[in-house]
């Protein structure tokens, strides 16, 4: 039976575990337990992926700057889940080779980049992706021409990978959970946590009007920046000393690299990423200490001229690049809490924290997209004080429920076409994987889903109503930015968004009124994506 979201939470309920956050962290450790056996509710106050893990660089990279501080198990971890996702969610994570530049002026000198590099290549000796290589200073200018020439010295390649959508990931992570027997609630809050005599009793939650409390025997509080907030009184010290990194995504520039390249800020030092990604270039990231709202968090003038501004010396043709940026996003990391360090220094390593006072109560510090298996596991291993009977991991190799092997893909691939055509076919591929097969099987219900949003709009009608039976959809921004990711092209959505609602009522799923606000609601969210020149009109009606 499909996961829905019509599926109440009761007022009363029983679990063995309670996982608060839906973000790539608290999916991971849902889907870990649930496998495990463990009777699971998920909880999040928004939709799935609505907080740090929508926001990140989307790379799925051992972290080749970690190396700088030391980080060597952190980079192996990476590296080795990198490898395992790039054939669990093959849908999702692909390859990605990566040029790296050396001018002149940069701080790293090449023998440094050259050490890194084979560090990097010894860490992931168990890779599929190929090695790196250096580049002449011919081969580099041959391969990106327009890259500024004049202090230019040479450069690497090498191999990382890229989540498309880390959006869909954190779908496809509760979908497996839910599929073994996790509840997941979405748009509820955990208002408190309850403990009584040392010991966590559950949490308190509020969805709409409604509230309940849920018993449970552990609590894990996966609720990214939003950590302090969500233990309220329940620990003494702050964990979390939040980072705020902003990304531009711009349409094609002039001298646009077709690389992706990674390259070292002139004015700090610092590596940021120009990365084609969905058609579009993915720019960023900066790193500013952070303490206000995590879900209010935008990008600020001086980050959006930074990013242009160093983009432009690696591209001095780029006079085009400020007005080809159509939106920005920024996101909150969810550091440990560590005053008088650099940003860039503190550890991106993840920390499961066993609060002590309160047994059965532990918080996640930290932690990457990449690294969610992996901290998921190790979540786990944590839980055997509570849940002494837990096996050994369950997820170590097993497929999201989009993966398809490589035999059957091309099969896929034709099939879809016969349906939808190449460029469809494509987009559904990216975006569900195998799932396409029931998504476009579900066409069949109504002449009406098989319908395009509109003539020149991508995306089908059967698609709303997939993410709202199956996927725990609410809003027209959950169908929009996280599930169908028609909201992520250069228009954020724009020309979709007033078409999904026409069709979502047409179908007698919403009304008038109900559609008019989920638009306005729309335009008001897009707010926090418009370039900052511009904020107040990044999306017309
Ligand atoms: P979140 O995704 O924030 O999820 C927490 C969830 O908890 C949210 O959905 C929130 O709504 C919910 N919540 C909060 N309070 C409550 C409550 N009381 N009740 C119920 N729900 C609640 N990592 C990589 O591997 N590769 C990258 O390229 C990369 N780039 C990054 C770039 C930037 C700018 C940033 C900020 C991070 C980047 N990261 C990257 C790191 C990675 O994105 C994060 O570490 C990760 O997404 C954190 O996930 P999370 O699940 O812990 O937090």
């Amino acid at each position: 039976m499909p996961p829905s979201a019509a599926a109440a939470l009761p007022a009363d309920s029983s679990f063995d575990l309670i996982v608060i956050g839906g973000g790539i962290n608290g999916a991971a450790i849902a889907r870990e337990a649930a496998l495990s056996g463990l009777t699971v509710l998920l909880l999040e106050q928004d939709d799935l992926c609505a907080g740090t893990s929508a926001a990140s660089t989307r790379l799925i990279h051992g972290g080749l700057r970690y190396l700088e501080y030391g980080e060597l198990s952190l980079v192996r971890e990476s590296l080795r889940e990198r490898e395992q996702l790039l054939a669990t969610a093959p849908h999702l994570v692909e390859p990605l080779e990566i040029v790296l530049p050396l001018t002149r002026r940069s701080r790293r000198a090449p023998w440094q980049i050259r050490i890194g590099l084979l560090l990097y290549d010894l860490l992931s000796f168990d890779k599929s992706l190929p090695r790196h290589r250096m580049l002449s200073r011919a081969e580099i200018g041959a391969r990106i021409p327009t890259l500024a020439a004049d202090d230019l010295k040479g450069g690497a390649a090498y191999y990382d990978a890229q989540v498309r959508y880390p959006e869909r990931l954190v779908v496809e992570l509760a979908l497996d959970a839910a599929a073994n027997g996790a509840t997941i609630a979405t748009r509820t809050k955990a208002v408190e946590i309850r403990a009584a005599n040392g010991q966590v009793e559950g949490v308190a939650w509020q969805s709409g009007a409604a509230t309940g409390f849920a018993r449970a025997k552990a609590v894990v509080n996966a609720a990214g920046p939003w950590v302090d907030d969500t233990l309220g009184g329940l620990s003494r010290r702050r964990l979390i000393g939040g980072t705020k990194g902003s990304h531009l995504i711009a349409e094609r520039f002039t001298g646009a690299p077709d690389d992706a390249l990674y390259a070292e800020a002139a004015s700090d030092g610092r590596p940021f990423f120009i990365i084609p990604w969905n058609g579009l270039y993915l720019i960023g990231t900066t790193d500013e200490r952070f303490d206000g709202n995590p879900g209010a968090a935008s990008i600020s003038r001086d980050e959006f001229d930074y990013l242009v501004a160093e983009t432009k010396r690696l591209f001095p043709a780029a006079d085009d690049l400020e007005a080809s940026v159509r939106y920005t996003y920024a996101g909150v990391r969810p550091l440990p809490n560590k005053d008088g360090v650099k940003t860039g220094a503190i550890t991106r390593r993840h920390l499961v924290k066993r609060h002590r006072d309160v047994r059965g109560l532990y918080s996640i510090v930290g932690g990457k997209l990449t690294t969610h298996r992996a901290l998921a596991v190790d979540c786990l291993r944590r839980l055997r004080r509570v849940f002494p009977d837990l096996g050994p991991s369950p997820t170590a190799e097993r497929p999201l429920p989009g993966a398809v092997p490589a035999s059957e893909r091309q099969a896929l691939f034709d099939d879809l076409t016969r349906v939808v055509g190449t460029d469809e076919a494509q987009r559904l591929w990216q975006t569900y994987g195998g799932r396409s097969r029931e998504l476009v099987a579900s066409f069949d219900a109504s002449g009406d889903l098989a319908t395009k949003l509109a003539p020149d709009v991508a995306g089908f009608v059967g698609e709303l109503v997939f993410a709202l039976e199956r996927e725990w959809a609410i809003s027209l921004v959950d169908l929009l930015q996280r599930r169908t990711m028609l909201g992520l092209a250069a228009d954020f959505g724009s020309r979709a968004a007033p078409h999904a609602a026409e069709s979502l009522v047409r179908l007698g799923y919403w009304d008038e009124t109900r559609a008019a606000s989920e638009l306005a609601a729309y335009r008001e969210f897009a707010l926090r994506f418009a370039v900052p020149s511009k904020r107040g009109a990044a999306i017309s009606s």
